[in-house]
């Protein structure tokens, strides 16, 4: 039976599972990574096109089923954690990118985009099963309620392309919200680098910590109006107007005030 605080919710769907693998497209020039296999819905056929998959699951018992599952056994290598925690880098193999996948558990899905951001440069593509609602913040543009913390940092990093919507129909317990798939594609040479990423992630933060508020307001700590100035960044508006490239030129405003 399903664990609910694990957020465990397993894709039956036949037609929606060859989907997202399809759209994975698996391949053994890549170190391929599944987060949360669970009962192994889709690490089976992925399993069944490559070498090698390595997995991550916090069930224990679920982990103990893949270690005696007789087919999957011999081409798993399987890491019992929590994926949050987990050093997706150790997984890298001389000159091959990684392809992470998984039907997420949606409690933990932001924190983990973020977790997964960090090691942008060593993964080629990720796809993953999200709530619907993430999967429109994620690729959400300027001006839209969705816009927000996580949509500029999984679009510093990465070029987002929804993929499919799933309905709950598809899983087993359904869940209670809509479901869709994203494709993230880390980008080779960023189009808008920032010098220090940790100082971007923390001026988002602040950014968004008041959405109702401008964003001179918001950032009054870090940015003057001076600084608005020189960035040509109009300060009065709200902090969901403002673009991707805006947000880096003003982390890379503060970076060099720092030195
Ligand atoms: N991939 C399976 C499927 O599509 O049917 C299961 C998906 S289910 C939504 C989420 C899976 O992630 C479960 O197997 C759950 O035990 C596992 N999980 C939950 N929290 C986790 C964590 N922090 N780290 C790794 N796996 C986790």
């Amino acid at each position: 039976t399903a664990r609910k605080r694990f957020g465990q919710n397993f894709l039956t769907d036949q037609g929606v599972i060859s989907s997202i693998v399809g759209a994975i497209a698996p391949d053994n020039n890549h170190v391929m990574v599944e987060i949360g296999p669970g009962l192994g819905a889709l690490t089976e056929p992925v399993a069944d096109m490559i070498d090698n998959l390595t997995v991550v699951e916090l069930d224990r018992d679920l982990v103990k089923r893949l270690q005696y599952h007789p087919i999957l056994k011999d081409k798993l290598t399987i890491h019992q954690g929590d994926a949050l925690q987990f050093d997706f880098g150790q997984l890298q193999q001389a000159g091959k990118k990684m392809k992470v996948f998984g039907n997420l558990p949606y409690n933990i899905s932001t924190p983990l985009m973020f977790h997964l951001f960090e090691f942008a440069e060593q993964i080629e593509t990720m796809h993953f099963m999200l709530q619907k609602e993430v999967v429109l913040r994620l690729s959400a543009s300027p001006g839209t309620k969705a816009y927000g913390r996580l949509t500029v940092m999984a679009q510093y990093y990465c070029q987002v392309v929804p993929v499919l919507e799933v309905p709950p129909e598809s899983f087993t317990p359904a869940p209670k919200v809509d479901s869709a798939v994203i494709r993230l594609l880390p980008f080779e040479v960023k189009p808008w680098p920032c010098k220090d990423v940790h100082v971007l992630r923390h001026l988002v933060t602040t950014a968004f910590n008041m959405r109702r508020k401008t964003l001179r307001n918001n950032l009054k700590t870090l940015l003057s109006d001076e600084d608005f100035v020189t960035l040509q960044v109009d300060s009065s508006l709200r902090p969901e107007q403002i673009s991707v490239p805006q947000y880096v030129a003003m982390a890379n405003m503060l970076c060099d005030k720092k030195d």
